[in-house]
């Protein structure tokens, strides 16, 4: 392998739906810096939302650049191409030196089967008993299990690769950092298929460097995790050893680790995946975009400077109410609302400035808070989208109070609970 750009050991996948909080995002990295612990931001965007908000590629670009630049940020720094496929990666190749590639409709399509079976010969190592090192547990696998595996993830995988090679094809090899994404699909994904994929991964010689696969339990944007945090902390953990395994195992870059998609917000769980990473010196992509629009929204309600922050909250409010199955439809595997806990349009529209962020703060402490209201609002970008000027302009006007709530949110309640205040003594500069 020649040189490969690489990517730090943390990451934040830091989402901007309207380029307008590179900064206060970036701000956010800074103290964790000043803590002494380097975490890279990666603006991310799908192509999903940029179709939705009727944005470009180039404008995630500029904001980052240009946050970088006023703040003299020095490290590294990163634009994600997020959950692209082959046809819709062209736009973003100019861009992006990060790409992530999204396979997961093609989980569980048929692969030929010459393919399969020279999987399972050139694989005999996974077949039996396989011990995972920091595992208590060693694998045990049949041939019969490789290949009901191999038959599923081969396809998206091979899919996979011809993505790769089709972005090697514009920006060269070694150019930019690859990501394979799993995670919008309806089952997770075991620690045994998660080492079988990176295998398979290895044969299609992509230089992955983060892989998301869906976890076990729901992950549903903007709200905390609904699962078994046991459960989860264990299957973390034995993805872990998994990855450390497969980097050797198959020559994958060292750099390779996992990433967590719709991974804000997730606050039970943060002290498990410390815990992880810190047991298997392990690094950790987490993408958290959606929490910074949502913050957007609690900044224009709070500051409501002269009244237009309020009252835009509110009518982005009501119309997401009006078009909840169109906002929601793209989204089904990554949001549970109830409907019957939504406050109608009337209700809200009564609110006070501290009712209305009460809501929707993520504050779990607080009995006012609503997490269906806020999954609802998380989806309901388009709405603001539609309004465009109109909503910038409050943006602007409301700048300060947007921007406090972006940086405090997404330093205090990610980045110090999972790397600040996780990192060991050894991993921190001395102040
Ligand atoms: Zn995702």
């Amino acid at each position: 392998m020649g040189r490969l750009l690489t990517l730090e050991k943390y990451s934040v996948g830091v989402g901007d739906r309207f380029a307008h909080q590179a900064k206060p995002q970036l701000r956010a990295c800074l103290m964790a810096a000043q803590h002494g612990v380097n975490v890279i931001p990666v603006w991310n965007k799908s192509n999903r939302e940029h179709l939705t908000i009727g944005s470009q590629p180039s404008a995630t670009r500029a904001a980052a650049d240009s946050a970088i630049k006023s703040l003299g940020w020095h490290k590294p720094y990163h634009v994600d191409a997020d959950h692209i496929r082959r046809e819709t990666v062209d736009k973003f190749v100019p861009h992006a030196d990060f790409y992530t590639i999204d396979v997961a409709d093609w989980i569980g399509k048929p692969t030929d089967g010459n393919s399969l079976k020279s999987f399972v010969e050139r694989h005999t190592e996974l077949i039996g008993r396989l011990e995972v090192p920091g595992l208590e547990q060693a694998f045990e696998t049949t041939q019969a299990d490789v290949e009901r595996i191999a038959s599923g993830y081969l396809a998206p995988v091979q899919e996979a690769g011809k993505t790769y090679r089709h972005i090697v094809g514009e920006k060269g090899a070694g150019n930019f950092i690859t990501e394979i994404s799993m995670d919008e699909t309806e089952r997770p994904q075991t620690p045994p298929e998660l080492l079988i994929i990176l295998a398979a991964i290895a044969d299609e010689a992509i230089p992955i460097q983060t892989i998301a696969p869906k976890f076990t339990g729901r992950f549903n944007k903007g709200v905390d995790y609904v699962g078994d945090v046991a459960q989860f902390e264990k299957e973390f953990q034995t993805d872990l050893a998994v990855i450390a395994f497969a980097i050797r195992q198959y020559g994958l870059p060292p750099t390779l680790k996992l990433s967590i998609h719709s991974g804000s917000d997730k606050f039970s769980i943060y002290g498990a995946i410390r815990r992880g990473l810190e047991k298997f010196d392990a690094g950790l992509h987490i993408k958290t975009a959606g929490t910074t629009w949502l913050e957007e929204l609690i900044g224009l309600a709070e500051a409501n400077g002269d009244g237009r922050g309020l009252v835009i909250a509110k009518e982005i409010y009501a119309k997401a109410l009006g078009q909840m199955d169109e906002l929601c439809a793209p989204y089904t595997s990554v949001i549970d609302i109830d409907r019957g806990k939504l406050p109608s349009a009337e209700t809200v529209n009564g609110w006070s400035s501290e009712q209305f962020t009460s809501a929707l703060r993520h504050d779990q402490k607080n009995k006012a808070f609503n997490p269906d209201l806020r999954q609802l609002l998380h989806v309901g970008y388009k709405v603001a989208a539609t309004m465009g000027p109109r909503y910038l302009d409050a943006l602007e006007a409301c700048e300060t109070s947007v921007s406090k709530n972006v940086t405090e949110n997404l330093y205090e309640r990610h980045l110090r609970p999972l790397f600040v205040n996780g990192a060991s003594p050894g991993s921190r500069k001395n102040p």
